[in-house]
């Protein structure tokens, strides 16, 4: 079987670990649980920043109005400065997102040394970066729920319909619907950014959607699947040493923190996204990457933004 199908409760949480369709009250879903020609000479940041002449309608890039889930920054006791009002927006299920995320602190904090699960003398999985690209940062972005939300063999509204070998050819319809802005904001990261996608799905689902998403192959210069994933007690975690780049100049969006355990510094938290019209967290998320261009290294400036470290193995949570 290419793709995990589990028979899940009917939550609509999380899950801890690895990913593909999840049943989902009689639904299935998937998700992740788990020199120039001219002679002359070119600095790294001169080439990004004349690549950055793209369409900035609905980019304001003055102000970070990126705050992360907001169930994170109410448990690192930000929330309040961070987003007024925050407290009206906590979801109903703020408990269980709550419980959610006390499960997946538990499993980063239970990570063995990387060095005990990794041959530190593994192949990168990433090419050299080519050179039309030298000076730029990593980008790597999640799949499901942070890109895209997708489920199989039940019909509601979707902006993607393909079909997967799973038992037999063709048999599982997969549904996907897109996260608000997603275009918008691939357009732009691509500008500013190597893009890598790195998911924990199985290759059989992820490889197809992103040629959907990219038939051009203009955003994502790289896919990595559950294959290049760690394993560690069923938990699918992404060790971003494995892409062979340095890591001050790496950068991780995704929906769980557990898939970052290894490098909690380099990773951005962002809400799951389900079905919500209304998410704006791609467009918000825009402004705050903008940011990381030009710092000499991204990880005091995660540490800073979103306390991680001290939240996963410090903190008191404010329940
Ligand atoms: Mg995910």
């Amino acid at each position: 079987m290419d793709v995990d199908i589990i028979s899940s409760n009917s939550d609509r949480r999380p899950c801890g670990a690895g990913c593909g369709p999840v049943a989902e009250g009689g639904r299935y879903e998937l998700r992740s649980l788990r020199s120039s020609r001219t002679g002359r000479s070119s600095s790294p940041r001169r080439r990004v920043r004349r690549r950055l002449d793209v369409d900035w309608d609905q980019v304001d890039c003055t102000k970070d109005q990126y705050t992360g889930p907001i169930v994170l920054s109410h448990l690192a006791g930000t929330g309040e400065n961070a987003n007024p009002g925050h407290e009206a927006l906590l979801a109903d299920n703020y408990e269980e997102e709550v419980e959610d995320l006390v499960a997946q602190f538990e499993v980063i904090r239970a990570l063995p040394c990387l060095n005990l699960l990794v041959d530190k003398w593994r192949v990168p999985v990433l090419p050299m970066m080519m050179r039309r690209q030298a000076g730029r940062k990593t980008l790597v972005l999640d799949l499901d729920e942070t890109l895209v939300h997708s489920w199989i063999n039940e019909e509601r509204r979707h902006d993607l319909m393909f079909r997967v070998s799973i038992l037999h050819p063709d048999d599982t319809a997969i549904f996907v619907r897109k996260r608000p802005h997603l275009v918008h904001f691939l357009k732009h990261v691509c500008e500013w950014f190597e893009v890598v996608v790195f998911t924990a799905s199985q290759r059989i689902y992820a490889d197809r959607l992103l040629s959907m998403l990219d038939p051009e192959k203009k955003y994502f210069k790289h896919r990595l699947f559950r294959d290049s994933c760690v394993e560690v007690d069923g938990v699918y975690v992404k060790d971003l040493s494995l892409l062979g780049r340095d890591l001050s100049n790496v950068v991780i969006v995704d929906n769980l923190v557990q898939a970052f355990g290894f490098q909690l510094d380099n990773g951005v938290p962002i809400a799951s996204f389900y079905e919500d019209d209304q998410d704006s967290e791609l467009l918000k998320l825009l402004s705050f990457l903008h940011k990381l261009i030009w710092v000499p290294d991204v990880r005091p400036f995660m540490v800073d933004k979103f306390r991680l470290r001290q939240i996963v193995y410090g903190m008191s949570p404010v329940l």
